[in-house]
């Protein structure tokens, strides 16, 4: 199970929120606190963001551990941004290796995340690769569950589907063909939404500043809330709000 965070609100710099804390997705690569699957996340780690004034975020992602790059602190020190979508990597067993399957997944403006896995991966999921066009899925960023995922996601998404709506059918898909956890994470650069289904997942308010949305809370303030299994959970407009999936994990 990999952890990961997102962010909307005023601009900041990566840091405040992926380094500094003292549980941050940085520390959480070698010591997650609430992870149930997995020991260290090393195999992999991505950041995306959205600056001021472009649609399209850009990524900055690498095959290898967080603490073993040096210029992951540089960037997440001298960038300000509105939104993020960042992640560290725990590979699940069958999945590819390298940076092409580290999160965020990107298409233009959405950023994607995945915890968990997909039972049945990668041999018995002709049912659920069935509901994709065959050059939807040659497009596969990586052979990993996480990119099946995003691409039935993206499917929905390039149909017009909002950003809860979109993750809402990605887990009745799969719900309908196999089962797996889904903590599944989506942004735009103005809204944000995320499943839990099957994994940990915490929401907070930042005062003046914006909202996080993380696998774990990367601190101890108690300002953090977390979200019930079987839920979406939308960042929109300043507000967040927490819904019931059609059928719970
Ligand atoms: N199954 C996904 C992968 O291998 C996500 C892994 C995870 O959540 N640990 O990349």
């Amino acid at each position: 199970m990999c952890r990961h965070l997102a962010y909307l609100g005023e601009p900041l710099a990566p840091q405040e929120l992926l380094v500094l804390p003292p549980h941050a997705l940085y520390r959480q690569s070698w010591a997650p606190r609430e992870q149930r699957h997995g020991t260290v996340n090393a195999d992999g780690f991505g950041l995306g963001w959205w600056a001021d004034g472009d649609e399209v975020p850009a990524r900055y992602r690498r095959s290898g551990p967080i603490w073993a790059d040096a210029a992951f602190a540089d960037l997440a020190r001298v960038l300000r941004t509105r939104s993020l979508v960042a992640a560290v990597r725990s590979a699940t067993e069958g999945c590819a290796a390298g940076e092409a399957a580290a999160a965020p997944f990107a298409a233009g403006r959405w950023l994607f995340s995945h915890n968990g896995a997909l039972a049945g991966w990668p041999g018995k999921l002709d049912a659920l690769a069935a509901l994709l066009p065959a050059a939807e899925l040659l497009e596969l960023e990586a052979r990993t569950d996480s990119a099946l995922l995003w691409a039935l996601t993206l499917h929905r998404l390039r149909a017009g589907a909002g950003l809860g709506d979109a993750l809402a059918g990605t887990v009745a898909d799969v719900a309908a063909h196999t089962t797996g956890r889904l903590n599944l994470l989506l942004g735009d650069g103005r809204s944000l939404a995320a499943t839990a289904w099957g994994d940990t997942l915490y929401h907070r308010a930042l005062p003046g500043l914006g909202t996080v949305v993380a696998s774990e809370p990367y601190d101890d303030s108690g300002g953090w809330t977390p979200v019930p299994d079987g839920s979406l959970l939308l960042v929109e407009a300043g507000a967040v709000t927490v819904h019931r999936l059609p059928s719970g994990s």
